[in-house]
């Protein structure tokens, strides 16, 4: 935790030269009573996941492996948020960093000139209506050179939009400096959302695009706004509908 100007997160830091993935490894060690804050990070995953099990690649070096334990007190209905502002804080981070401007791609992914930049997979542990705790999986492809063949058309780096390398340690410190200031508010607003929506509204480009939405039913729409609660509004084109996208149940394609 050298150099950190956080509070809470970062302490402790669980460091893996290589493990499966962090979110896995920092559920193991929540459940054994850790506190919030810890937060674990790999130099290289080699089962990253995405949602819905899909998989996420996250080779040694290049990137930045990172999941955060928290413990708020939170409705489960309620925790999506979390990703919300992680993304925030990491859209914010990188643009301090490094001067490029990414913008987020509603609810759960960081873009940069239509590719993934980054990824963030929420996941907690619930009973009924009380969470106890709650990870925060961030994964921001960094130096990055290549991706495997089908990922090159989706998938970017900061390298490679820039052309330059960039301190891992410095981003990662950025990013849980930013994210803890959110959090912080977000408890101070007893978990609203409201307070935050100008500000994710501005990052993110998912408004005003059209989308595929891939839930319990699958439908092309245009994506009109975002809820006080951070949902996303859309107008469905087959029927004109306006409906409201729960970030817990979909994927959503373009935008
Ligand atoms: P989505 O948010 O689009 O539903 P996920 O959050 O489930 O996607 O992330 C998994 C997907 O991300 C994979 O199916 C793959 O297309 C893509 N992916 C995997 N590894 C990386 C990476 N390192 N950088 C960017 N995209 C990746």
């Amino acid at each position: 935790a050298q150099g950190l100007a956080t509070k809470k997160l970062g302490y402790p830091v669980y460091f893996f030269k290589e493990t499966d993935t962090t979110n896995g490894r920092l559920r193991d060690i929540a459940a054994g009573g850790e506190t919030e804050g810890a937060i674990a990070v790999a130099e290289q995953m080699t089962a990253g996941r995405g949602r819905r099990g899909r998989p996420w690649e996250a080779p040694a070096g290049s990137g930045i492996w990172m999941s955060i334990l928290l413990r708020p007190n939170i409705f489960p209905s309620q925790a999506s948020v979390l990703t919300l502002l992680a993304g925030l804080a990491v859209c914010q981070s990188i643009e301090e960093e490094t001067g490029l401007t990414p913008s987020i791609k509603w609810p759960n992914d960081i873009m940069l000139n239509g590719k993934k930049l980054v990824g963030i997979l929420t996941e907690m542990e619930c009973e009924m209506q009380q969470t106890h705790f709650v990870i925060v999986g961030i994964g921001i492809n960094v130096n990055t050179t290549e991706f495997p063949e089908g990922l090159m058309d989706v998938a970017t780096s900061l390298y490679l939009e820039s052309g330059r390398t960039f301190s891992r340690k410095n981003i990662l410190q950025r990013v849980l400096l930013n994210f803890e200031k959110l959090y912080m508010e977000l408890l101070d607003s007893h978990c609203s959302f409201a307070p935050f929506l100008d500000r994710y509204k501005e990052k993110c480009s998912t408004i005003h695009q059209e989308v595929k939405v891939l839930g319990k039913e699958t439908f092309f729409a245009q994506a009109v706004d975002i809820t006080p609660e951070g949902e996303l509004v859309v107008i469905r084109k087959d029927n004109g509908k306006k409906e409201v996208v729960f970030s817990g149940e979909v994927s959503i394609r373009g935008g």
